[in-house]
């Protein structure tokens, strides 16, 4: 089969490989019908993901069907068409009871897939612990409708509901890329009295505006002015982190009203200053990513009610053997891309 396969720091290369087999009673071997390309793909192929392993099968963000299952799978059978989670959990450990799955001491816990173990860049993938793993999609949802569940929509989803946002608050998003939309989809479930997008790409700013005009949208440069100017109490109630820039960090807490929730939901390149005597007095609560991707169920259900729809995203599309070029478009964020759909079979479209 064709895996898009991490070779040594800048390079990925599409390789023939071996389809995979069940190792374990409890994996399961999907046959992958869409993937999709995240910005962490980029951070391995940049080398800035010490732990994925040359000769890794890429790829973290997938839909398929279930192609074969060991004799420990329950949840799911041969047929059915499911999400795959980013993250690998065994459910059972200290953390996995808690609902911090991203955490889970399982050797192969949080994210495996396409980093320590193979992924889904490919015609086919093995995931482990597949009853935690893998959600069947409901029958009235298209793979492209579900292609985002497993990754950035479960980190958008998880990012709001963390921030313990009410319906009187206004809520400020830095960063309007793929999770940033994610978590403004999942933001809006929440009613809150404001919602307010900053975002330095005119590209996005009008995909903000066209989709979603209830929202508000600022710029880096104008966004204290503008937090200030839109709510009461001096900043932001809350304020998500989702752009990971030189300076946003910075942003969030300083946007942010006294008492604030602020959740860092980016991957950062450098370490980031926390200057606290800046701070003394702003009494701020900082809550930070990984995602808990355990609301996977959850998720679906909410696109099937057609409450979140994150089709829009999608821009571009290729079959696996042109992944290449997809990787060029995305990385280099051409032609106005967010989101690439790689086809690897005929699928539910
Ligand atoms: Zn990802
Ligand atoms: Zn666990």
């Amino acid at each position: 089969m064709l895996a898009y396969t991490y070779i040594e720091q800048g390079k990925f290369e599409l390789l023939e490989k071996q389809r995979p087999q069940i190792k374990d009673s409890r994996d399961a071997i999907v046959r992958v019908t869409l993937s999709s390309i995240c910005t962490s793909d980029l951070h391995i192929k940049h080398g800035s993901v010490p732990r994925a392993l040359p000769g890794i099968t890429v790829g973290h963000e997938m839909v398929g069907i279930v192609e074969e299952i060991g004799i420990d799978v329950g949840s799911v059978k041969p047929g059915d068409r499911v999400t795959v989670n980013v993250e690998t959990f065994c459910g059972e450990c200290f953390f996995c009871r808690r609902g911090y799955v991203n955490n889970c001491t399982d050797p192969d816990g949080g994210w495996a897939l396409g980093c320590r173990i193979d992924g889904g860049q490919a015609e086919y993938v093995r995931v482990p612990y597949a009853d935690r793993g893998l959600n069947r999609i409901p029958d009235t949802v298209s793979d492209e409708q579900a292609l985002f569940v497993g990754d950035v929509l479960a980190t958008g989803f998880w990012a709001s509901r963390i921030s313990e946002i009410s319906r009187e608050d206004t809520v400020l998003i830095i960063g309007a890329g793929p999770t940033g939309v994610c978590t403004l989809l999942c933001t809006l479930l929440k009613h809150p009295k404001r919602i307010i997008v900053c975002e330095k790409s005119p590209e996005r700013i009008r995909f903000i505006q066209e989709y979603y005009p209830e929202v508000e949208v600022t710029t880096p440069e104008d966004c204290k002015n503008f937090v200030l100017q839109n709510s009461e109490h001096g900043g932001a109630d809350v304020v998500l982190e989702v752009a990971g820039g030189a300076d946003t960090f910075r942003l969030a807490w300083d946007c942010a009203r006294p008492n604030a929730i602020i959740t860092i939901v980016a991957l950062y390149d450098k370490p980031q200053l926390l200057p606290l005597p800046d701070m003394y007095g702003k009494n701020l609560i900082f809550k930070t990513g990984g995602v808990d991707g355990c609301d996977c169920a959850e998720i679906l259900r909410l696109i099937e009610e057609g409450k979140i729809d994150t089709t829009p995203l999608i821009t571009h599309r290729f079959p696996l053997k042109d992944i290449g070029k997809a990787y060029h478009i995305f990385e280099n964020k051409l032609d106005g891309v967010i989101k690439v759909a790689i086809i690897s079979k005929v699928g539910h479209l």
